[in-house]
């Protein structure tokens, strides 16, 4: 890691401070030692768009509500403008709506351009928001790795953006977030984050992919599979868990899904759902033991990356209670169901 040269303000009292890093721009560096699940950051909107799919107008109506000091404050933040027009494709079929095409060429022109712009800025900063997206100005500075050690969140509870360590962090160690989706491959990953103009050289995708014995290759292998078991498990989740819990083979792959996810150092809201769906099966099945331990587990991850005050933190403490209860009543009159063992989760919990 090269030497940071520049110190930049952070918010007070901040576990963490903004340095240049040459080469790089800006990133985030721990002040002090951090254990997984301390708040790093909370951050309050500075600017939002209250819409899907913004066009030019939607960020300027935004803008000229800010005051001079707050747009100043928003052209400090990064913009990838003065990307490569080659690398971009310029021409819009001409069955795009005129609507649709302005906004794609606004939205090009932004990224070809010689100067930051509104729209430059807003693209690459851009966090969702219960409204729509907003830059959150410090949550913004905090760069992205395939293998992240922090998380963010809009939490609409407290009304801001948070940010928490995913993983013990040493002092002076970058903190870093995820901008995509985990399961993408490395050609995927790249091309989404070609559109904050930057090619990500963490560990995953900087070594060598083909190599199985790499961290890369490893990692490539283990993203492909869980793209596999996401193909053969989303549609059984959620709403439909009780069509899933009667699949064969079912719960086996959320198992594996979660053991990808850990291996991964995938300590976010994922693996805290995949741990629900696990114990909601396993009480279903009357391996309440079983079930209450994935459960807190769910509950530690879900308390780790979105905090104490998240607004459906009762969804996930709801079913550690309720299969408590299930247990106390099990022990007041002894049935079936705490002798059934499902043997095939009890490699993971
Ligand atoms: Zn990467």
């Amino acid at each position: 890691m090269t030497t940071p040269d520049r110190v930049l303000t952070v918010v007070a009292n901040a576990p963490y401070e903004v340095r240049q890093i040459p080469g790089k721009g800006f990133g985030c560096f721990a002040v002090k030692d951090l254990k997984r699940g301390n708040r790093i950051l909370t951050d309050d909107p500075l600017l939002i768009v209250p819409v899907g799919e913004y066009y030019l107008k939607d960020v300027e109506e935004a803008f000229q509500k800010l005051s001079p000091a707050e747009q100043a404050l928003y052209f400090t933040l990064h913009s990838a403008h003065g990307q490569d027009p080659a690398k971009w494709p310029a021409k819009v079929h001409p069955s795009v709506s005129p609507m649709e095409r302005l906004r794609i060429l606004e939205q090009h022109h932004a990224r070809i351009g010689k100067e930051p712009s509104l729209i430059s800025i807003f693209q690459t900063n851009a966090m969702e928001h219960a409204r729509g997206a907003a830059i959150f100005p410090y949550a913004a500075r905090f760069n992205h790795s395939c293998n992240p050690n922090a998380c963010f969140a809009w939490n609409n509870a407290i009304q801001k953006e948070t940010i928490h360590a995913a993983a013990d962090i040493k002092a002076g160690e970058e903190i870093t977030v995820s901008y995509g989706d985990i399961k993408y491959d490395r050609d995927t990953r790249r091309w989404t984050l070609k559109h904050y103009g930057f090619e990500c050289d963490c560990p995953a995708c900087s070594g060598d992919v083909t190599n199985l014995n790499s961290w890369a290759g490893k990692s490539e292998e283990r993203r492909f599979r869980m793209r596999e078991l996401d193909e053969e498990t989303h549609t059984l989740r959620g709403r439909n868990l009780e069509a899933g819990a009667r699949t064969e083979g079912f719960l086996a792959k959320l198992l594996e899904f979660a053991k990808l996810l850990i291996e991964e150092r995938d300590h976010t809201i994922h693996l805290a759902n995949i741990y629900v769906d696990i114990a909601l099966i396993c009480e279903r099945q009357g391996n309440l033991v079983i079930a209450k331990a994935t459960a807190e587990k769910a509950l530690r991850v879900k308390l780790d990356c979105h905090g104490p005050d998240f607004p459906d933190l009762k969804n996930y403490t709801g079913v550690v209670r309720r299969i408590k209860k299930k247990i106390e009543a099990e022990k007041k009159a002894p049935g079936k169901s705490m002798q059934r063992e499902t043997t095939e989760a009890n490699g993971i919990v």
